[in-house]
């Protein structure tokens, strides 16, 4: 009896068009019920389930007895369409069964530590510790499936616009994204390493000067970083640089881009995305990352709440703060308890405090309201945007603090009023980031995106006197207060990347030293150029409506950057380590407890 080698269907495919066919499906045995001398088998592929039925006394139930969970089978039978009682609405191939001629056993299993198709509860870690098992499961594998569809739509958008896929090295020298290098030590040159590329930033600007004027990569970037939650070392983004383009090109390029790829996984977004400075979002959203599902704008109260006679107000205006507020929908009724909640939520994002007052059925309720009297707070509420039954929320200061604030108050009240619906997803772009930021840890200014990012061209004469006014030609596309990627138009001379520099206090030698290839290729004639880079894997989280980077990701490591399966990161043969001229120091290192 010869053992089939392939399918003639997969384990979703059959209906009853298919009854009274000979047919051979593949699979593992996902469950057995032995209904008293009937025996039926749930056989799983990767695309779902078919029943088996086994009749009692026929050839293959003296081999159908032998086999144990998730062992791999071959199934020879007949498609029989099933009766109306036994009809199972929730799998695809719910009316019908395959009743089994003949049953091959092409692999043994042993009992997995958890079942693979029904894991909800199970710890991470031992799911991570055997990952092909947790990989069965079709909530992973439709993610798998989502990401794959997402990426080959977004080789064909940009095929279609003209971008070529080009390689870059993973071997490389440091590259200027902010983050820690992983270092890969070199044999052959004993004491030098390579940096694996936080992203391949420098040469794909590189690629411009070399004559290819539409570059892309899905590519896999490295950093790092200190253990955040839901970060992953290795992270792939779809890197994307044009030369002769002005920031509108990128973006045109970058929202039919996400139409194309999301449609495909039956999201609609609509180009032209809303657009906000960096300014105007840090002003109605308090944060440069805006969730626009859902509204509770910050708007500026100021000169409506001048003259009050509010000890606070009055101090805070004079000192020229300012008062900001949002009107929370549907939120007046508030217990004393969860108003102190989200004052100590306000302080917490650098507020001094937290005003409130409540419209309830035509009655104010507020520890402003003998100060201000009803009519005014109204008359703020009203600015506020808001009406009967909310909650006006104010901060008084200094403006940046008190949007701030009021932004992280109006993303908790997101979460616990429940005004999203994952459903939604709406996307923006926030642009002219400032060029600079003040790191007070370094004591020096430091980039908001990255070197190599083009000042604006009206705040170009303040680089020297006023850096931290200065505005870039820096964009980030954004959905659901969530950064999908960022770019920028970059220095294309070498004189403008001199001065950049010099802001941020690199001397020329370190310069030179770290970047001189760089900047040499700048001299030879570098066309004007941008680009941006998108985080595919929280794409793909997104689209896929999952809760972690770690559900789209075949093979993903923890937050503490390790390997749960193949148990990496690893200690290595002190020969190894010789090899490349490596020495432990001593008391300081993992590999010392090996
Ligand atoms: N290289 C940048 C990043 O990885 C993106 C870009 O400027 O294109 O964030």
């Amino acid at each position: 009896m010869s053992v089939p080698t392939r399918p003639t269907h997969h384990c979703a495919a059959l209906d009853l068009e298919h009854a009274g066919s000979g047919v051979v499906l593949m699979g593992w045995v996902e469950r057995i019920r032995d209904l008293g001398g009937l025996l039926f088998l749930d056989l799983r592929d990767y695309r779902g389930v078919t029943q088996i039925v086994v009749r009692p006394g026929s050839g293959p139930a003296a081999v159908a007895k032998r086999l144990g969970a998730w062992w791999v089978v071959a199934v020879e039978g007949v498609v029989l369409a099933r009766e109306a009682e036994t009809v199972n609405p929730t799998i695809d191939t719910g009316r019908i069964e395959v009743e089994a001629q003949r049953i091959h056993i092409l692999s043994e299993a042993r009992t997995p530590p958890f079942p693979p198709t029904d894991s909800e509860g199970v710890a991470e870690e031992l799911r991570l510790r055997y990952r092909y098992l947790d990989l069965r499961n079709p909530r992973l594998q439709r993610n798998l499936r989502i990401r794959g569809r997402l990426a080959a739509e977004i080789r064909g958008h940009l095929d279609d616009h003209g971008f070529l896929e080009v390689e870059t090295p993973f071997l490389t020298r440091s590259t200027p994204e902010g983050a820690r290098d992983y270092l890969v030590p070199s044999r052959v040159h004993r004491g030098r390493f390579y940096a694996l590329p936080q992203s391949p930033q420098l040469f794909k600007q590189l690629l411009m000067i070399g004559g290819t004027d539409r570059y892309y990569q899905i590519v896999r970037c490295f950093r790092d970083e200190d253990l955040r939650a839901d970060r992953q070392p290795e992270f792939t983004q779809v890197d994307v640089e044009m030369s002769f383009a002005d920031p509108e090109q990128v973006i045109e390029v970058t929202e039919g881009l996400f139409q194309r790829a999301l449609g495909a996984v039956g999201i609609e977004v609509t180009p032209p995305f809303p657009r906000f400075t960096y300014r105007q979002a840090m002003d109605r959203y308090g944060v440069d990352r805006p969730d626009l599902r859902y509204g509770a704008e910050i708007r500026d109260l100021t000169e409506l709440a001048r003259g009050t006679g509010h000890p606070l107000l009055d101090r805070v205006l004079e000192a020229g703060g300012s008062v900001r507020g949002i009107a929370a929908p549907g939120c007046a009724g508030f217990s004393r308890k969860r108003l102190d909640g989200l004052q100590a939520a306000a302080v917490e994002a650098g507020a001094g405090g937290l005003l409130w007052a409540a419209f309830r059925d035509g009655e104010v309720r507020s520890p402003l309201l003998k100060t201000l009297g009803a009519d005014r707070l109204r008359t703020l509420l009203e600015a506020a945007g808001g009406g009967p039954s909310d909650l006006l929320l104010m901060v008084a200061g200094e403006a940046r603090t008190a949007c701030e604030a009021l932004g992280a108050l109006r993303r908790q009240l997101a979460a616990s009023e429940g005004w999203t619906s994952p459903d939604q997803f709406a996307m923006a772009w926030v642009t002219e980031f400032p060029l600079f930021d003040h790191s007070e840890a370094e004591g020096r200014l430091t980039s908001v995106h990255h070197p190599f990012t083009s000042p604006h061209p009206e705040d170009v004469d303040r680089l020297a006197t006023d850096p931290l006014s200065v505005r870039s030609l820096a964009y980030d596309v954004i959905a659901n207060g969530h950064e999908l990627g960022g770019g920028s138009i970059r220095i294309h001379n070498r004189a403008m990347q001199q001065r950049v520099f010099e802001a941020l206090e690199i001397p020329p030698a370190e310069a030179a030293e770290r970047f001189g290839f760089f900047l040499e290729a700048l001299e030879y004639g570098t066309p004007p150029h941008g680009g941006i880079a998108l985080g595919f894997d929280r794409i793909a989280m997104l689209a896929s409506g999952s809760a972690s980077l770690r559900d789209v990701i075949a093979f993903p490591k923890t937050t503490s950057a390790t390997d749960l399966m193949t148990g990496s990161p690893a200690g290595v043969d002190s020969s190894q380590l010789d090899e490349v001229g490596v020495a432990l120091a001593k008391g300081r290192t993992e590999a010392d407890d090996d």
